[in-house]
């Protein structure tokens, strides 16, 4: 059973202040990332890396995202205490555990089996409970717990799917990296029932989100 210690508390601390640099600015992310043991999400092979900013095989021919990108897509989320938010892609389910961690009532999507199941074992194995982790398809968001005070997608999308812009409440934010080789970070806030304002922000780089005949 691996462990977290002493010596990889001050690895988390030092890549809190790695990202303050990086100007991430929300303190409830920052707090969420010194306290979810990043390294117990990763094969022990990469415990030594697991607090630098790197991404990471998890298995299944994916990877973990930079705790930059996962700290940056939390902040532009601005969901705290209580939200309801829909996360597409759980992966290893790090950044599943930074949005329990800031309070947020989490969902979460996975398509690869292996994953969800990986998951699934090491969030409750580290007492993280989101409210519930499905197998499926992200691209069509989970319309019956819908409306969502926020929808993160933690995969690169070829277009912007419309379930999640129509599953988001008045006033919540969609956070998606569009594109195909790399991506641009979009936000899409739904400003009312018809109308969503669009920002970009900068180029990032993440596995695709596969449709069903990948
Ligand atoms: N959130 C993860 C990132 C995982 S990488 C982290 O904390 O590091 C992206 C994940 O999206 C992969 O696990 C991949 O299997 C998943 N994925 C790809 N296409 C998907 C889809 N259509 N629906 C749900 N998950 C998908």
């Amino acid at each position: 059973m691996q462990q977290d210690t002493f010596r990889h508390q001050g690895m988390r601390n030092r890549l809190v202040e790695l990202l303050r640099e990086k100007e991430i600015k929300s303190e409830a992310v920052l707090n969420a990332i010194g306290k979810v043991p990043r390294h117990l999400f990763l094969d022990p092979a990469f415990e030594s890396h697991a607090y630098q900013n790197k991404a990471f095989p998890i298995g299944a021919a994916q990877t973990i995202s930079h705790p930059f990108t996962v700290a940056f897509q939390s902040e532009m989320l601005a969901c705290g205490q209580g939200s309801k938010v829909l996360e597409i892609g759980t992966g290893c389910g790090y950044q599943t555990a930074v949005l329990c961690e800031m309070g947020i009532d989490v969902f979460s999507i996975e398509r690869q089996h292996t994953l969800y199941k990986y998951a699934k074992k090491q969030l409750a194995t580290l007492n993280y409970a989101p409210r519930q982790l499905f197998f499926g398809d992200g691209y069509k968001g989970l319309e019956e717990e819908a409306p969502f005070d926020g929808i993160i997608v933690t995969a690169g999308a070829p277009f912007v799917p419309k379930p999640l812009l129509s599953q988001l409440k008045v006033g919540g934010r969609l956070v998606i990296p569009v594109g195909d080789e790399t991506q641009v970070m979009h936000v899409y806030l739904r400003e009312d029932q018809k109308t969503f304002k669009k920002q970009t922000f900068g180029e990032f780089r993440f596995v695709p989100l596969l449709g069903d005949r990948n």
